[in-house]
């Protein structure tokens, strides 16, 4: 590419990564920046009416990986962190995610530049609607769907939705997934992501002959993915013996009550004040000894400083792109001591069940939430075996093994649809 828009930090990471695989797989030079590179980044800029009568304009995003499988998929964020680099590399991760799934789609990512935390419902509303009306010359059913993600949810999507719907003068309910319900949404939706978590950590335990029975875990992030994944373990009977948000962290070798923490984060929107006497410092977390450790919150938590440092068994990333490629040498080395699920495969269950969402918001036919399930699962384990089965073979990590598999779906695709014109 002779100069890309793209850079920053995490974008760095996804490129170093894609190299790593294109080697891997010998990639020819030629065809490695189509394979890359977005197609398509779009920036808006939003403005609202704050409460107080000011106007403020806020930086939107939408960065559409690929065209080759059909429409783009993925998440909207709003978070403070988010840049188009950001957008971007996350884009791309949803493209091998989708793939190594088999969903027909490509990647997208989407976000604006705010902390949702400081708008007034009001706010939120507003800018989410601006947000999704600036956007509607670039999405669509059949273009680009968008989803939830870091900082937005169910009411996010439903307002998504209804704007859509409004420009269009009917309801266009297949336009984004990750809705309620009552508007359109599947069942189980909300809960994929971290029931999906849960079912491959089960896998691999019953992988290394781990009793979930006797089993501890870890998770950063109480979130969507983070709080359904804690309280599907402990389901299981895994016992969850920490856990943190971005307003505190907690940690008891006797266990913690889940349901009693999601009730705490219900009503108080955040996990800080829960407890006094479990309280950690948040770094110090992720650093105890446990059977799995869930990284459920954002970029780069496990790097080259703290990587020789895990004291876990398995590593479920709940996250996207929780782990840096200096940390994944070290992981390489300690291939045998940490079993890895790496983020395109761990966090999947959420886009799978965007895409039955989207199935059957298509037909206007709805399942159970029991179809719903098996389909994940069944496909989860799919993806569990080719994961594990590649990385035995080629004698590689599950990471290389699991983007091997992604980015070949991808070329394959391009190379047999060729090059326009
Ligand atoms: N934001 C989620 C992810 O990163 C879900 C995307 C979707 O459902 O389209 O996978």
């Amino acid at each position: 590419m002779s100069k890309s828009i793209y850079g920053g930090p995490v974008f760095e990471m996804a490129r170093q990564q894609f190299d790593q695989v294109a080697d891997h797989l010998q990639i020819p030079e030629m065809e490695r920046d189509r394979l890359l590179y977005p197609k398509r980044a779009i920036a808006v800029s939003c403005p609202i009416h704050r409460d107080d009568g000011r106007t403020e304009v806020f930086q939107g995003y939408r960065v559409q990986h690929h065209l080759t499988l059909g429409p783009t998929k993925g998440g909207t964020r709003f978070a403070p962190s988010v840049d188009v680099g950001e957008v971007a590399a996350l884009a791309v991760w949803m493209s091998w995610k989708c793939a190594l799934a088999g969903l027909p789609y490509g990647g997208a990512k989407g976000g604006i530049t705010v902390d949702p935390y400081t708008l007034s419902p009001r706010e939120l509303e507003a800018l989410s609607r601006r947000y999704m009306q600036e956007m509607i010359p670039f999405v669509g059913p059949h273009t680009d769907v968008m989803a939830p993600d870091m900082g937005t949810n169910e009411q996010v999507m439903a307002w998504f939705m209804d704007t859509y719907s409004m420009y269009q003068g009917q309801t266009i309910n297949e336009i984004v997934t990750g809705k309620p319900v009552s508007a359109g949404g599947t069942l189980g939706r909300r809960e994929a992501t971290g029931r999906g978590v849960a079912y491959l950590v089960g896998r691999a335990l019953d992988h290394l002959g781990i009793k979930a029975g006797n089993a501890t875990a870890i998770v950063q992030g109480f979130g969507n993915v983070g709080s359904v994944t804690a309280y599907s373990l402990a389901e299981k009977g895994v016992k969850v013996i920490g856990v943190s948000d971005h307003t505190a962290a907690y940690y008891d070798p006797a266990g913690l009550d889940v349901a009693e923490l999601q009730r705490h984060v219900a009503k108080r929107g955040r996990l800080a004040g829960f407890s006094t006497q479990s309280a950690i410092e948040p770094s110090e977390l992720l650093l105890r000894k446990c059977d799995v450790l869930v990284p459920a919150a954002m970029e780069q938590v496990i790097t080259g400083q703290n990587a020789s440092e895990l004291k876990c068994r398995i590593l479920a990333e709940g996250a996207n792109g929780p782990t840096t490629p200096e940390a994944d040498a070290i992981l390489d080395r300690r291939r045998d001591e940490i079993f890895v699920l790496p983020d395109i495969l761990c966090n999947a269950g959420g886009v799978i069940v965007s895409y039955f969402e989207w199935v059957q918001d298509l037909q206007r036919l709805f399942w159970e939430e029991a179809e719903v399930f098996e389909r994940l699962y069944r496909i989860l384990e799919r993806s569990f075996r080719q994961v594990i089965a590649r990385a035995k073979r080629d004698r590689i990590s599950h990471r290389l093994a699991a983007m091997a598999i992604g980015v070949s779906v991808v070329q394959s695709a391009k190379s047999t649809r060729g090059l326009f014109p």
